[in-house]
């Protein structure tokens, strides 16, 4: 088994994740691994960077897929003994356009943002070494959504005793509120996309409390944030940010120093806490 430090970022062949690789190869003490659902995609992706004189690795990881993230677990537990820095940023967004029905927008996009991050940690999480540093990829829609949210579900996502379990009820009920087309009445926002991300940045906030209760001498640190508006496909061209410049925050924050004893369990953009 290798003594290596190693990083992996999820759905890292085009975007913020590929920028954040990029920045990773620069600047981590380590094997980064790029993952990509599609391995030519990936492959073709690596090439790039080889090409930048860089030294990357890939692995394929589909975050729907528990088959992939298990395959993905037990490649890392066997050659590195575990892994030292988690970036989930793969995700997915509907155009502002698409005429996909509400309902299926709102369950697919769920399924990848929610219950797919939240398997991928469920299954490598407990593999993060000491000292390991985890950053999920949330956004600020995250924080309009929540504010377009009724006051009980605000209170809800705000407070800090939720459970993974709750959350994962609430997410599972929006869906389902969608089908039957309730959704607002019962106090969700109108975004799909949003209602996701609320998810990715509650769960961060559990994820956190979960390990300082079982984890504590392990200074392991884990937060969510929002990489900016960034060109992508996801966003388009008119973003304000490149995706090098998108890769900033989550960067910092998976290469927060080993003596720091935070940020923990925040959501930060730019860098900074902010309020959720
Ligand atoms: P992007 O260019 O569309 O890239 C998304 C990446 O996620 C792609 O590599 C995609 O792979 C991958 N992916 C999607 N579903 C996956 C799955 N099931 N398994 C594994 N990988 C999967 O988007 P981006 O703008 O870089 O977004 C990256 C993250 O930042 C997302 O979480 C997004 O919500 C968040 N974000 C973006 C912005 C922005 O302005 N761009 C703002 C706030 C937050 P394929 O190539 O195979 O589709």
């Amino acid at each position: 088994m290798s003594n290596v430090q190693v990083a992996v970022v999820t759905g890292s062949n085009k975007g913020i994740g590929f920028a954040i690789v990029r920045a990773l190869c620069k600047q981590f003490p380590g094997d980064v691994y790029l993952t990509a659902r599609d391995p030519s995609r990936g492959r073709e992706a690596v090439a790039k960077l080889q090409e930048e004189g860089l030294h990357v690795l890939f692995h394929q990881l589909d975050i729907d897929d528990l088959q992939s993230i298990r395959a993905l677990r037990d490649f890392l537990k066997e050659k590195y003994g575990g892994l030292n820095v988690l970036v989930n940023n793969a995700g997915i967004a509907f155009k502002v356009h698409d005429t996909t029905p509400f309902a299926v927008q709102a369950e697919v996009t769920l399924k990848t943002n929610f219950f797919g991050t939240r398997n991928v940690c469920t299954e490598l999480l407990p593999l993060v070494k000491p000292y390991g540093r985890v950053v999920n990829v949330s956004s600020m829609v995250s924080s309009s959504a929540l504010g377009g949210c009724s006051r009980e579900l605000q209170e809800k996502f705000r407070s800090d005793t939720i459970t993974e379990d709750e959350l994962v009820e609430l997410m599972t009920k929006f869906v389902e509120d969608t089908k039957k087309s309730v959704h607002e009445k019962e106090g969700w926002p109108n975004t799909a996309y949003g209602v996701s991300k609320i998810g990715v940045t509650v769960l961060s906030r559990i994820q956190a409390r979960m390990l300082n209760e079982k984890r504590k001498g392990d200074h392991i640190l884990l937060n969510a944030c929002c990489p900016g508006w960034v060109r992508t496909d996801m966003a388009g061209p008119k973003a304000t940010k490149s995706p090098d410049e998108g890769a900033e925050t989550p960067v910092y924050l998976a290469l927060l120093p080993s003596d720091a004893d935070g940020p923990h369990g925040q959501f930060l953009s730019n860098k900074t806490v902010r309020t959720w």
